[in-house]
């Protein structure tokens, strides 16, 4: 059996360097010789608790969904000359056969699976299969040192495409996380007029600012003026509160951060009032990988900011604690597994 070097989540606080069966690629997959691995929240919550959710970690997992690398191996019915690509991987795979698929949203497919996600393994090692549609060729113009943020810029491409159009309207941003802060530039990309962020860490409004947010406000201190599209990115009671009464009659909520806690309380008497619109955005739709492609190519984002520390595979145990311990880390990027299988 060929065996993939891994970072292995044995239990809580618990990852070991390891090894994993290399997966066999199979019609229409290809093998990603994984090159760069961001660390994500949901990474996080599974390192701290074992668990995300209802999601509990009960076998070793290899961790990790936000990934880049080149491809080695082509599978039956996938064109050969793919080998040597460098590519994003959209990690999570739907069935692209139910109804929910056939409508075009593959995305809320009832039946995928999504790498990184318990028990199926992710991107925290030597390679990874998938299919090879969701292996998204990268530019020359897309250096290494971003290209494991295209997933998490496409979540935010995927959300603003949810509560489009921004063209002239004003937007809140709650949660100046990595999040936050692509999505803040994905409504900037598309036309917002102007932007506001909210967070309790001031080094994270400090990097909204940078990044052209028209307002930051330290949440809970003060009212938002309201705006005309709130995204919510933050997975906090509070602030899902905040954008709610932050809207302006006939407003857009759309919900991107993962609230998980019972305590998250709507205010539904004012979806009723004043006409609001809310629209979950989960993970990312048809489209969002190609949008942050060609927009990181284009300098149309700036990522390169939210990449606060790198370390090799070998140190993915102290990249996850530091990502814990330290809330002014924004992304901790788990630098190419090359020469370690
Ligand atoms: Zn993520
Ligand atoms: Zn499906």
């Amino acid at each position: 059996m060929i065996e993939d070097t891994a970072a292995v989540l044995h239990g809580p606080r618990d990852v070991r360097i390891g090894a994993v069966a290399r997966d066999a690629v199979r019609p229409g997959q290809v093998r990603v010789e994984i090159r760069g691995v961001g660390l994500c929240g949901s990474d996080l919550h599974y390192f701290a608790d074992g668990r995300n959710g209802s999601n509990v970690v009960s076998q070793p997992t290899v961790l990790g969904h936000e990934g880049f690398g080149v491809i080695t191996e082509t599978g039956p019915g996938v064109p050969a000359d793919r080998i040597g690509e460098r590519v994003a991987i959209e990690p999570a795979a739907p069935c692209l056969r139910c109804p929910t698929c056939l409508a075009g949203r593959y995305n809320v497919c009832p039946h995928g699976t999504c790498l990184g996600s318990p028990p199926t393994h992710g991107l925290l090692r030597a390679s990874a299969v998938l299919p090879a549609q969701f292996a998204h060729p990268l530019p020359d113009s897309v250096p290494d040192a971003v290209a494991s943020l295209v997933e998490p810029l496409a979540v935010a491409c995927w959300a603003v495409d949810r509560v489009s159009p921004l063209a002239g309207r004003r937007v809140l941003v709650t949660g100046a996380g990595p999040i936050g802060l692509a999505t803040l530039q994905a409504a900037l990309a598309e036309g917002a007029a102007e932007v506001v962020v909210s967070d309790v860490v001031e080094s994270r409004l400090r990097a909204a600012s940078d990044l052209g947010a028209t307002v930051v406000v330290v949440a809970g201190e003060g009212d938002v003026e309201p705006v005309d599209v709130a995204l919510e990115c933050s997975g906090s009671a509070a602030a899902l509160k905040t954008a709610a009464n932050s809207l302006r009659p006939g407003g857009v909520l759309g919900l991107v951060g993962v609230h998980s806690g019972a305590e998250a309380v709507f205010p539904v008497q004012l979806l009723q009032r004043w006409e609001l619109d809310v629209r979950g955005c989960f993970r990312y739709g048809p489209g969002a990988f190609r949008t942050a492609i060609s927009w990181l190519a284009r300098a149309r984002v700036d990522l390169a900011p939210l990449v606060t520390a790198r370390f090799p595979l070998a140190e993915s145990a102290r990249a996850l604690e530091l990502a814990l311990a330290d809330r002014s880390q924004l992304k901790v990027v788990i630098d190419g597994s090359k020469g370690n299988s």
